[in-house]
């Protein structure tokens, strides 16, 4: 089957944190572009002619019950053609021509088990998603815990979002770790330190959803399989590439 692209306009493009931007693409209303929360969709980009450059994959911040509209977040790195492109070049009203969705990284409804989610920087994004689709469907009756780190405080994303879902759900866990800000009382240094210390204790009913680029997912991994002796299958994760 051929693939079916679409083409979504920008209606706003804002930093929300340095480097860092919230991109929002409206759909035209004859589209009806549907996806579960925690998938992405792949962007083709005006970045030169090889498909390697150009196509290039985000997962969607934004709930599935939002109508009309998906949400990307994107961090630009350095050297790096498309997250340049995106954060540098793109205006509101240019469009955009993407694909998908794609991706297996979801939370079924009925999944029986406390999840824990281990992200840094962008890696928080599809968490987002799903923690979004939950809140508006009322959907907090499982045990969640987002481990978010990143350098500082100026780099934390959604904040506000989460602490409204920890505000209202009790089941709901939400730490921040930061690993080069002095002024401040949270949680410091990497993200392992928080699970590698609070989930010591093994049980089988909890999962490990993993997000973010191969230096902490690889470290994760081995923390979680290999040191703590969780099984393989209770860590799920999504690699956004090789950073090593
Ligand atoms: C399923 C999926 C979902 C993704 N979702 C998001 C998302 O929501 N937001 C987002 O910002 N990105 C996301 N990415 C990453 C994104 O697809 C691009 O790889 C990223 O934007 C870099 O593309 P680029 O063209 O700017 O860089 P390229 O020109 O492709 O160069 C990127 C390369 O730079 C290297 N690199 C150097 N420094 C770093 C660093 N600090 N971090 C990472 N790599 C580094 C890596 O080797 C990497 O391969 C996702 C990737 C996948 C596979």
């Amino acid at each position: 089957m051929a693939t079916q692209w679409y083409f979504g306009e920008v209606s706003s493009t804002d930093f929300i944190a340095p480097n860092t931007k919230l991109i929002r693409l409206t759909l035209p209303s004859e589209v009806d572009f549907q996806f579960t929360a925690g998938q992405f969709i792949t962007l083709d980009l005006p970045v030169g002619e090889k498909r390697l450059n150009r196509w290039k994959s985000y997962s969607i911040a934004n709930a599935p019950t939002d109508e009309n509209y998906l949400e990307l977040c994107v961090s630009k790195i350095e050297d790096g053609l498309g997250s340049t492109y995106l954060v540098d070049t793109l205006n509101v009203g240019d469009t955009l021509k993407f694909k998908g969705p794609e991706g297996t990284f979801i939370l079924g409804d009925d999944n029986p088990n406390e999840i824990i989610m281990i992200c840094t920087g962008t890696g928080v994004v599809p968490f987002r998603s799903i923690l979004m689709d939950k809140l508006n469907r009322n959907q907090f009756n499982q045990k969640i815990h987002l481990i978010f780190g990143t350098r500082n405080k100026e780099n934390i994303l959604f904040q506000q979002d989460f602490e409204s879902i920890k505000a209202k759900f009790p089941s709901f866990d939400y730490t921040i770790v930061l690993s080069r800000e002095s002024d401040w009382e949270g949680a410091k240094g990497h993200v392992h330190n928080v699970y590698m210390e609070k989930y010591a204790t093994k049980t089988e009913q909890r999962q490990f959803y993993l997000c973010g680029w191969s230096k902490m997912i690889d470290e994760a991994v081995v923390n979680i399989f290999l040191k703590l002796g969780y099984s393989r299958n209770q860590i799920i994760f999504e690699l956004y590439g090789n950073n090593n």
